[in-house]
Formats: structure tokens, sequence, C-alpha cells
């Protein structure tokens, strides 16, 4: 049974909010576990307001230390751990540690943020530092009274490999590679176990044995189906013919991108993503040119080298990454406040208008690309 998987927008914008767009944070679900990618400002605000329960986050990623990706993982995890808040569900998993990931100095940062506050978690957390090779090492000392010693994951071959514990014996796995921002930033690379194939053309096989099936005492010739699919081994039916276990299908893989105005250096540990989710601040819309006459239209060239200045990209920019990683979905977010992501006519129109730029550059795949909007959730089907 293919374990379902969605991810939900719950902040969409860049760095100021709006009274459209929350900070960044991104609620990927996974194997009925909820892993968080960024945790901007007021993120536990936006999980009261979404359908997601926060006491299921078990594990949280941070892109990069700018403000609107982190500023609200010290209230969340305090909030998230409540033992006493009936919205968490933290009943079975409340001895097992949060895991956390990021970039130097988030641990040091984080437990300076719980120990200044004289916060106590309801739940031990531990900090995994994704270290470049000039970072300082943090050795786990004086720790917060929460706090469990995190893992230095060291850059081998260009990647970072992260410890998934639980997860891993399950066969997930997730892979990080710095990407080209203002400050170190990360991309995250997530990538299911591979399920079993689809046995329904095994059936009328089965079917026609099922006499001499039952003859040799098995009650349900069916049960044969499940058989095959958990040994991945063949089974000779009573008339000679073989049921072959069919071919695993592709678990499905996840690219969660930090700010960046160049991500090329995630390629080499992605293999044709199921979705990509890439940063899209800036781009040229209605707003720039329907502009008052003799005012200055800015030209495309102008607004991407501004972009790029601040370490981000425009539409454009993402598609092409999106064509060049062959990705199936496209998913922009971390607008400009510019950008309202709200109901209204011009709000939908001005993102339309960045959704086509994107459509322009990705081989015109109107169906394949979204643009977020906060509390948005999109599930991540299976290619096959
Ligand atoms: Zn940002
Ligand atoms: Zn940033």
């Amino acid at each position: 049974m293919v374990a379902p998987m969605d991810i939900t927008f719950l902040g969409t914008g860049s760095a100021q909010p709006s009274a459209t767009r929350n900070h960044q944070a991104i609620a990927l679900r996974v194997d009925g576990d909820i892993w968080l990618f960024d945790c901007g400002e007021a993120t536990q605000h936006q999980f009261q307001k979404s359908k997601l329960k926060m006491g299921k986050v078990t594990r949280i990623f941070i892109t990069h230390m700018h403000g609107d990706h982190c500023f609200g993982l010290g209230p969340l995890l305090c909030s998230m751990t409540d033992n006493l808040n009936p919205a968490n569900a933290t009943t079975d998993t409340a001895k097992t540690p949060i895991d956390i990931y990021g970039p130097t100095p988030i641990r040091s940062w984080l437990r300076n943020t719980l120990k200044s506050t004289y916060s106590n978690l309801g739940q031990p957390y531990r900090v995994h530092e994704l270290l470049l090779p000039d970072d300082p090492i943090d050795t786990n000392q004086e720790l917060h009274q929460d706090e469990l010693p995190g893992e230095n994951i060291t850059l081998i071959d260009g990647s970072f490999t992260l410890p998934m514990f639980e997860s891993a014996k399950k066969g997930y796995t997730v892979q990080a590679a710095p990407i080209v921002h203002s400050i170190p930033s990360l991309g995250f690379v997530i990538r299911e176990p591979d399920w079993p194939g689809k046995v329904n053309q095994l059936i009328p096989l089965i079917k026609k044995n099922a006499i001499a099936l039952k003859e040799l005492g098995l009650a349900n010739p069916m049960s044969l189906l499940g058989k095959i699919q958990r040994t991945n081994e063949p089974y000779t039916l009573p008339d000679g013919q073989l049921l072959t276990p069919p071919p695993l299908r592709p678990g499905r893989e996840v690219v969660i991108l930090g700010d960046t105005k160049d991500a090329s250096a995630i390629i080499p540990i992605t293999r044709d993503p199921t979705l990509l989710v890439h940063e899209s601040t800036n781009a040229l819309t209605r707003l720039d040119t329907n502009v008052k006459e003799g005012s200055a239209v800015p030209t495309l060239e102008e607004i991407e080298t501004r972009t790029k200045d601040h370490g981000h990209s425009t539409p454009q920019m993402a598609a092409a990454f999106a064509k060049k990683i062959n990705c199936k979905k496209l998913i922009l977010t971390h607008f400009s406040a510019r950008y309202r992501g709200d109901e209204e006519e011009e709000s939908l129109q001005v993102m339309e208008d960045i959704r086509k730029l994107a459509i322009d550059v990705f081989d015109q795949r109107s169906e394949d690309i979204y643009c977020a909007r906060d509390l948005w959730s999109y599930e991540i089907k299976m290619d096959h």
C-alpha cells in the first residue's frame, strides 16, 4: 500500500510577511508524519489555521539562517511539545526526540534562545548541523535541558547525507547540497522507498487456478497477490504458469530548495524528481507594466539583475532549473510582499502572470506549474 504524500504551504512570503502571506514554512506529510521545511515567524499560528496537527511534526529542516525561515522555530517547539495542549498528538511519540537539521549556527542559536527564555519542552530535541568545510564545529557542550547531542554532518562529494533514524529503516532518505544565495543556503532532496508493483494483471491467472489452489489447501487464493508483493519472488501455479512479481514502482522524490539564485549544486543528487519547490521572489508583472504614462517600466533584464543581486530567482529562472532537472511538477513560492496571496481579482491576475512566465520557459506545461498560496495543500501523486 503506497503511503499518501502531500505538501502544505503554511507560509509563502519573502522578507516581510504581509496580510496575505506569512513567512516561509512547508509541511510535507511523509509516512503519516509531518516533516517541516523552514519555520518562519508565526508558523505555529499557521498550523492552527490549517488542518495539520503540529504535534505530528517529527523533523524540521531549516534551509538557511535568514529570519524569514527560522524565527518561528523556538515558539513552535514550545507549543508542539506542550503535552497539556490537547491539539498535540504527542502521546505515542512523547519521548522520541525531534530532529532538526540546518546550517551552522542553528544549534547554538536555538540553544541560546531556549535557555535565555527559560523555555522547557515536553519532548527532547537534537540539532544536526550540515557543515561547510570552514564552518566552526559545535561540540554539543552545555546543552539545554531537553537537548540531546546532535550530529555534525560534513560535505562528501558536494552533498550531505542526513541521519534519518527510524525513517531510514523504512527506506526514506534525505540528502542536501549547498546552493547559492546571499548567505549559506541549502536544498533538500527527499526520497521515499520504491513501492511494490501493481498486481492487477495477475488476478485472471489466479482465478483460472482458484479451484486447484483451494484443493492444495490455500483457502484464499487471492492472498498470493500479497505474498508475491511481500517476498518479490515468483510462484508457480498448479497449471504450470508463473506468477511473476511486477517491477517495483519508483518512490517519489521531492526537491525543496531554500532561497537561491543558482541551485546547480543539487543536480548530482536529483533523479527526475516528482516535485520541485523553487523560490520565485520577483517577476515582471502587470504591477510593473500597468503604470501611468511616462512612468518608467523596468526591463526583464533589470528585474533579473536586481533579483540576482539579492540572491533570489525570477519565475523564468525557476522554470529553467525545473527543466534542467527534468522534474514532473514545479511549485513556485517565496513571493515578494507585492504579490498578494488572496482571492482578489488583481491578486489572482498577478499570480497568473507569474505562473505564465514560468510556463513559457517550461515547455508550455501549464498543468504542471503552480504558484503556492498560504494554507494550500497539494497531493504528490506517484508517477505510475
Ligand atoms: Zn527568504
Ligand atoms: Zn534568504
